[in-house]
This record gives C-alpha cells, structure tokens and sequence, in this order.
C-alpha cells in the first residue's frame, strides 16, 4: 500500500526525536519530553487534513470503532446496522460493545444501499455504522437522510476511506464520529493505530477518557486526574504517532498519485464493454487506494482472476473467497464462536445469522475484483502492468 512504499527518511526523523527523549508515553511527563508530542502532532495533521474540529489518536483502527461506539452511547442490546462486506473488524467492535449486529444488503458502491438499511431498521435500531470500503463513498445523501429520518445515531468507520470524499467532504466527517486505520495495509500507516473523529466535544470528551481507563486528562498529575467514566486502555504510543505523523504529510502526495495512475489503468479497462465500474457517486472524491470493477457474472470474475494471476498481474484481491472481508466466510461470526459470552449470545437477535442469505451482496461481490493501485509504479512498469491486464481480458473476452 502507498504509505508502506513511501516509507523513509521522514518517519525515521519523527522517531528518533522520540528516541533522543525516551518519552513514549503520550501524556504528561511534560519536562522530559522537551517539547515532543507525537501523538497531538499526529491529530494535529488529520484534523487540518480532514476538517474534523476533534481527533483522537488511539491503539488501532479496530480500537477506533469500539471507542467511537463506546463514544456515542452505543452498548448492551442496541442494534447497529452493518454490512455484509467490510473487514471483519467492524463486526467485531459491534459485539464487543455488546451490541447486535443487523446485517443489510450492499449496493455496486460497494456500501450499505439506501434501501439495504431501511429494509432492516427495528425499533431496536441505535446506529447505522456505515463502512466506506476500497477508499470510495457510497449513497451518503440518501443514508443521511434515513438517520435523521428515523433517529439513528450515523457513525462512520472511515477505515479504508482516508482520503476520500463527498461532495468536498472527508470520509469520517459525516456522522457522529468517524474512524481511520493506520495499520500496516491502508493508505497510509503508522504500524498500529487509529483516530476517532467528531465536531462535538462531549464525544470527544467521551473518547478521551474511555481510551484510556477513564483519565481525564487534566493537570499534570496522572494519578490525581478525575474519572469520569469507566475505559480501557486503547492508547496509541509515542512511536507509532510519531510515523504516522510523517506518513500524514505525504498523503496529498499519494492520493495525486493515485488519481493518476487509476486513471491509467481504468483508461484500458473501459475498452471491453464486458467490464464495469463500481459505482462512485462522486468520483472526484474516490481517493483510488483500488480499482474495482465487475465483470457480468461470477464465472467470468473467477476465471479473469486466473488469468490475472497466470500474467503476472499481481495485488489483486476477489473479496468473494477472502477468509476476512465478506460474510460467505465468516463461520466464526455466523455461529458466533467466540471462547466467552457476549451480550449477542443470549439477547434476542433479529437474524439468524448461520442461515442469513445476502443475495445482492452476493451479486456484487462474486462479480468484483479490486486491484491495489501503488504509488512506486514507473511508467515502465505502469504500462507493463496494463498490457499484461490487456492479455488477461483479450484472452478471457475472446
Ligand atoms: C482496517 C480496518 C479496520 C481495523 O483497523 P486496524 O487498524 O487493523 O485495527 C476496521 N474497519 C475497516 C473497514 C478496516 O478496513
């Protein structure tokens, strides 16, 4: 991914000024750090990038969904409305805040579809966490007015959309509170970590002291700090804000990049009417981390992955198989398999999710293939790329 290719002499200065104090703790310790806060820096750089009037830097991507969750009031018994295809880990925050996952069609923007949500809303619906998924924003006029329509709490795992935008818009800005990944496969890293967003202070508030054991974080004494509700640790440290700040400052540069070297590639794929685009309804705002795209039915995508493969044509992913992305392979989640009792084990849930049938998801998902658009490419090895994805297509569409 981008951020790993681009990586450097910039992220090694940010941590060895880490080093030279030894301070990898991202609070107090104000006379030793001798002016080094990585971790501030860090959401410093989101916000100006982003807009968002508060970010919260935490331990991961997964750590940023469970803190915005926790956040929002979202907890025991609430119905939160997700999708079939994401990574895994939004589900998993889900039922980690103690919450019940209600699952809802996907569209060919690759997002909860407008009607997917109202299709499922109960009047034990809390929140829509919608996902962004491969760096594009899906029907966000539509799924607005919905929330505001029925009350439901808009939450935004911004994981993979970093970049992207709406109508001028960041991902993550939209709702309540958004969340970013930095780990080592999003656009840009840190190693491990994440940020929460939001406008609002309270949520803020409320994210500052659940991510880290209630602290309030006010004064200079940690162990006299107030606590005004209960946390966890979901602390980012020292080190990792400290790349994740030097990566921040290259991501105008990656997304430029990006835009380019997508448009390269979308260029060939348009001439086989065979193929078409997942749908991006503002596509200036696709940040093109991936191209993805579709062929007209499951048997022609799996034998264009084949061929793909077979022509060298490497970094592409066919989320319809993958163990992490897409529900058809999520057994554990199905049967709920986990080594200790959650609240979604013994609460009433509105789906069986073992048997569950997702035939829209389905059929956008078995007929996709996303391929990783890098920033490293030379026009030689941009242009050898796409004659070997013309070789693959030629021989699939004869
Ligand atoms: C990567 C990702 C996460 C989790 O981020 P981590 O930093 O790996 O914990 C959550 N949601 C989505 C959609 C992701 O792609």
């Amino acid at each position: 991914m981008p951020g790993t290719e681009l990586f450097g002499a910039e992220e090694k200065k940010e941590v060895n000024d880490v080093l030279e104090t030894g301070v990898l703790f991202r609070y107090n310790h104000d006379n030793e750090r001798k002016g080094i806060w990585k971790a501030k820096d860090f959401e410093s750089e989101l916000k100006k990038f982003t807009g968002a009037k508060h970010a919260l830097a935490v331990s991961s991507g997964s750590a940023a969904v469970s803190t915005a969750l926790a956040s929002c009031g979202v907890g025991y018994g609430d119905e939160v409305i997700v999708p079939p295809f994401t990574f895994v880990a939004t589900i998993e925050a889900v039922m980690l805040a103690g919450a019940i996952p209600v699952f809802a069609e996907i569209d060919e923007t690759l997002c909860l579809s407008p009607e997917g949500i109202l299709s499922v809303i109960t009047p034990k619906t809390k929140a829509v966490l919608l996902v962004h998924m491969c760096g594009a924003i899906g029907h966000m006029d539509e799924i607005i007015k919905i929330c505001k329509d029925h009350n439901l709490k808009f939450i935004e795992d911004s994981a993979q959309a970093l970049g992207s935008s709406y109508k001028g818009k960041m991902a993550g800005t939209f709702g309540l509170m958004g969340c970013y990944s930095f780990d080592f496969f999003k656009i840009v890293t840190c190693g491990e970590g994440g940020i929460v967003v939001t406008n609002d202070e309270q949520l803020y508030k409320n994210a500052d002291t659940f991510s880290d054991h209630g602290h309030d974080h006010i004064g200079t004494m940690r162990g006299m700090e107030q606590h005004p509700n209960i946390g966890s640790n979901y602390r980012i440290g020292e080190m990792n804000a400290a790349i994740g700040l030097a990566q921040m400052r290259k991501i105008n540069t990656i997304l430029a990049k990006q835009r380019q070297n997508k448009l390269e590639i979308a260029k060939s794929l348009r001439q086989y009417p065979q193929i078409t685009f997942r749908e991006v309804p503002d596509e200036a705002g696709d940040s093109c981390t991936f191209i993805s795209f579709f062929t007209p039915n499951e048997a022609t995508t799996r034998k264009v992955v084949k061929a793909f493969a077979e022509n060298g044509v490497d970094a592409c992913q066919y989320w319809y198989d993958n163990m992490f992305h897409y529900i058809r392979q999520w057994d554990h989640i199905r049967d709920l398999k986990s080594t200790y009792k959650m609240p979604v084990h013994v609460l009433e849930h509105p789906q069986d999710y073992a048997n569950i049938k997702f035939p829209k998801s389905d059929n956008v998902v078995s007929r996709l293939i996303s391929m990783v658009i890098k920033v490293n490419w030379t026009e030689a090895q941009l242009y050898d790329r796409i004659a070997r994805i013309e070789r693959s297509l030629d021989a699939v569409f004869a």
